[in-house]
């Protein structure tokens, strides 16, 4: 597993109270976004999950057909703890904007009540069912993104325990070489140039990070310098947003070199949501779902 710049609570405390003095629009998110990332931080501790064995017949054919280690419906997850964390984020949403406000107290109320079974709301999401989904968001009268955006933040500290045990198999000498993560195959949300322009991505559903090739689109392996570009603001040095004319999807990248405060990245990702405006004014598509 590579390393991650903050790890603890009262670094995650730290980076968001600068960035909320750096971009105080963000304050009001950040508030929400801080007390999730703290409740997730905390589940960590109360989960355990038996590790995932990989046979070295199939891990040998895994890396040569660079097939990612497993499936997103092979995790494993505490189903206990999350359902600890969902009621948490309910909570938590309650207190939050209104359309996070609205589904909160909604789904919570379907939890107490018993019309939504959690166990079964968190093991839809590892197996995608999106008819599941669909029904549930339309029954609760709530976005189906925001459902599905809580229920996957209920399972996260599962998935990244799983990921960052699965690390282990991943060969660290070899350059994985794709745009997709070499655990589950996920699309990546955010990337990050440290040291000497080193590129890394960071999975959209498992967390986990991975060594990438500088000039390339992970969404569709373009490597051609003519067709691939960036922009960036020049008061916000720090923030690209990488842009393929091929595929026209974009990703968002923090140049960690510009940065001297602590960088936490999915923080960095809600704090530069006006980058997804500004790119999605302009036609292109996130690579990953928001
Ligand atoms: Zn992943
Ligand atoms: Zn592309």
């Amino acid at each position: 597993m590579t390393k991650k710049e903050i790890e603890t609570a009262e670094q995650i405390k730290k980076a968001v109270s600068v960035i909320k003095a750096l971009r105080p629009a963000y304050k009001d998110l950040l508030a929400f976004y801080e007390k999730l990332f703290l409740a997730q931080e905390t589940s960590k501790k109360h989960i355990y999950l038996q590790p995932i064995k990989i046979p070295e017949d199939l891990l040998s054919v895994k890396r040569k057909e660079k097939f990612p280690l497993i499936t997103r419906a092979d995790f494993t997850v505490d189903i206990k703890a999350s359902e600890v964390l969902l009621k948490k984020i309910c909570r938590l949403a309650g207190e939050a904007n209104e359309v996070l406000a609205h589904a909160g107290v909604k789904l919570m109320d379907c939890l107490d009540r018993g019309t939504v079974d959690a166990p079964t709301l968190l093991s839809k999401t590892l197996s995608e069912d999106n008819v599941y989904f669909d029904e549930t968001a339309k029954s609760l009268e709530i976005d189906k993104k925001v459902l599905l955006f809580m229920a996957h933040g209920s399972i996260r500290p599962s998935l990244s325990l799983c990921a960052e045990q699965l690390a282990t198999y991943t060969d660290k000498d070899i350059l994985w070489g794709k745009g997709y993560c070499p655990v589950c195959g996920s699309p990546p949300a955010i990337s990050i140039l440290r040291g000497e322009g080193e590129r890394f991505l960071f999975c959209s559903f498992c967390d986990h990070e991975w060594h990438s090739q500088r000039i390339y689109c992970p969404f569709c392996e373009n490597k051609d310098q003519k067709t691939l570009h960036y922009f960036f603001s020049k008061e916000e040095e720090e923030y690209r947003v990488d842009v393929c004319d091929q595929c026209r999807k974009y990703i968002k990248t923090i140049d960690a070199r510009n940065i001297k405060r602590p960088v936490y990245p999915f923080i960095e990702q809600v704090t530069t949501l006006h980058l997804d405006m500004l790119a999605q004014n302009q036609g292109l598509q996130s690579g990953h779902p928001l």
